[in-house]
């Protein structure tokens, strides 16, 4: 039991934790261990590089998203934009609202951050219905970018959350 989140049971060598009656999969296992993590950042630069020539900037979604974003960027030598719920990122923001599991929510990325036409990848920890992605595409394709690609590390395939949204999409590791 992690003692900061006492009704979580985390197993760390399925990826797994409860959370409220939910089996949750999570990425921060992989990151306890920097050989795992540069072997799941080398898998991500490996797929942008050859799915998607030409990328011009990584967007990364709150908060996981932001782990592996950042050093993907990096890695690419590209801009990393942040896409972040309502009221965290400061200056002028556009916004979307989407419908989540449990009600709905809004993200938002700075106005300066997409310029029209850019190409992008958005990248996120895991993919489960669909909704959080869909509403990234959304909020980009609105602010003039093109979305190349939908990048995650987990996608929970009986979920179908990848028939949300028409972009390409892939997944490092699947579920079922
Ligand atoms: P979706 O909108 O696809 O239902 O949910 C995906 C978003 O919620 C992602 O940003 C992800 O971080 C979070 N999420 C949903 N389910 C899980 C889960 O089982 N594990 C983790 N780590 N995140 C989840």
């Amino acid at each position: 039991t992690n003692k900061n989140y006492p009704h979580r049971i985390y197993q760390p060598e399925d990826t797994s934790y409860r959370h409220h009656g939910i089996i949750f999969k999570d990425i921060f296992s992989v990151l306890l261990e920097p050989r795992l993590f540069r072997n799941l950042m080398a898998v991500l630069e490996e797929r942008v590089r050859k799915m998607c020539p030409g990328v011009q900037a990584v967007v990364g979604l709150e908060s996981r998203g932001f782990l592996i974003g950042t050093p993907l960027a990096l890695a690419l030598d590209i801009p990393f934009v942040p896409i972040r719920k309502k009221g965290k990122l400061p200056g002028k923001v556009k916004q979307v609202s989407y419908t989540l599991e449990y009600g709905t929510d809004v993200f938002e990325a700075q106005e300066s951050s997409i310029k029209k036409g850019q190409k992008v990848v958005i990248l996120d920890d895991l993919l489960a219905t669909g909704g959080t992605m869909k509403a990234a595409c959304d909020l980009i394709t609105a602010m003039g970018g093109e979305v190349l690609l939908c990048l995650v590390c987990i996608e929970l395939l009986d979920l179908k959350g990848c028939e949300k949204f028409s972009h390409p999409f892939d997944a490092v590791v699947k579920f079922s």
